[in-house]
């Protein structure tokens, strides 16, 4: 059974996207007054449109590049394109989404004394020379390269984070999310799991990159959002950064066979150039996050992209995608 919150008053930047928008309805569930900040780059008023006549959900265009006055109890900043094709198309927004935004984001918080989270990711570790990937490691990560403008903005975010932290006793949550999938991805950003099934259910060629053989370990959404959850509500001491993400590791070829055989599909593989920078590897040692918030993901792979398979399959159905 879940615990009864108080009712807090939470703000979510980036709520209309794909993690925001699970976000948004988990804290909804849970009692709380959602508002939800987005700028609709990335995000779809469709991933929140079942929450529009709800009257403690409340949406609100803004860019979090811009100042942003208003009073709540905690903020989620999500607010960031997160898709190579999306964060490469205007890559000096990126950086300012993640620098500028967390600038404004935490000056808020700071006036507030609210707590705040932050969406970091797992390539703040680039191209790990390290494997898994545990928090004390510092990361390889190409400072002027095409992925530069995401990896090195939410590296900063970081640094602001804990300056925020040490200089004027904000109190944060640096959560480093791992490749995540589930309903409401987009289904042309590029990512590998939206991709992959998008093209099984179209009969469409697999499109793998390289040889397939590098790898990534992919958490169900539900599964990161309870991490993102438990690890707002942790002690005070607990700031993180602290990794989110499934250990399971499979190669990219893998993850296509998978999909191949779920989806019944006839496509088949076709090999196309590694992009450039592409990490060869990617898997979370999550012991901190097992040790300080009492958190592993449940849902394995296969029930997973059974859901997310469902939902693709139902959008091309209803002619949406
Ligand atoms: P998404 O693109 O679906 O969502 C991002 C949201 O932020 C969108 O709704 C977009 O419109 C909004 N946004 C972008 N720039 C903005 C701005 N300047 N002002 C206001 N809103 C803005 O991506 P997602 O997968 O839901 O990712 C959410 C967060 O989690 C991002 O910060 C991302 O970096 C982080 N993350 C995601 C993953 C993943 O696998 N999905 C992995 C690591 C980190
Ligand atoms: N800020 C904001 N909302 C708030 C409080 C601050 O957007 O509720 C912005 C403010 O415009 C500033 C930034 O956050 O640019 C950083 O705020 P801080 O107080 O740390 O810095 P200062 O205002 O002293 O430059
Ligand atoms: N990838 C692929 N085919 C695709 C899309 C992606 O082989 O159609 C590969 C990509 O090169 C990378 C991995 O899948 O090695 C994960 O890509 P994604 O963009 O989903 O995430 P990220 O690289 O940011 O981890």
């Amino acid at each position: 059974m879940r615990k009864l919150h108080l009712r807090k008053q939470i703000l979510i930047t980036g709520g209309a996207g794909f993690l925001g928008s699970h976000l948004c309805d988990r804290l909804l569930a849970d009692g709380h007054e959602v508002i939800c900040v987005d700028n609709f780059f990335t995000g779809a008023r469709d991933n929140i449109a079942h929450l529009r006549d709800n009257p403690r959900f409340e949406l609100v265009r803004h860019d979090i590049t811009w100042p942003l006055y208003m009073e709540v109890d905690e903020v989620y900043n999500l607010a960031c394109p997160a898709s190579p094709i999306h964060y490469q198309h205007d890559p000096v927004q990126t950086t300012k989404t993640s620098v500028h935004g967390a600038i404004n984001m935490l000056g808020m918080a700071k006036r507030l004394g609210a707590k705040i989270f932050q969406a970091s990711t797992s390539e703040v570790y680039g191209d790990p020379a390290m494997h898994p990937q545990e928090e004390s490691y510092w990361g390889n990560v190409n400072p002027i390269g095409p992925r530069s403008c995401y990896d090195e903005g939410k590296r900063c975010a970081e640094t602001l984070f804990f300056d925020y932290n040490r200089q004027h006793n904000v109190q944060i949550k640096v959560a480093r999310i791992f490749n995540t999938y589930g309903p409401r991805m987009h289904p042309n950003d590029g990512r590998v799991v939206s991709n992959f099934i998008v093209q099984a259910l179209r009969g469409d060629d697999i499109t793998i990159y390289g040889e397939g053989q590098q790898t990534r370990s992919f958490c169900y959404v539900d599964d990161l959002i309870e991490g993102f959850v438990r690890l707002m509500d942790s002690p005070d001491e607990v700031t993180g950064p602290i990794n989110l993400g499934n250990p399971g590791e499979f190669t990219i070829r893998q993850l296509a066979e998978q999909v191949i055989e779920m989806t019944g599909s006839g496509s088949k593989l076709a090999f196309k150039p590694l992009p450039q920078d592409d990490p060869k590897q990617r898997r979370p040692d999550i012991t901190r996050a097992k040790e300080q918030l009492g958190w592993e993901p449940k849902e394995p792979l296969s029930e997973g992209l059974k859901k997310t398979i469902a939902y693709f399959d139902e959008k091309m159905r209803s002619g949406e995608i």
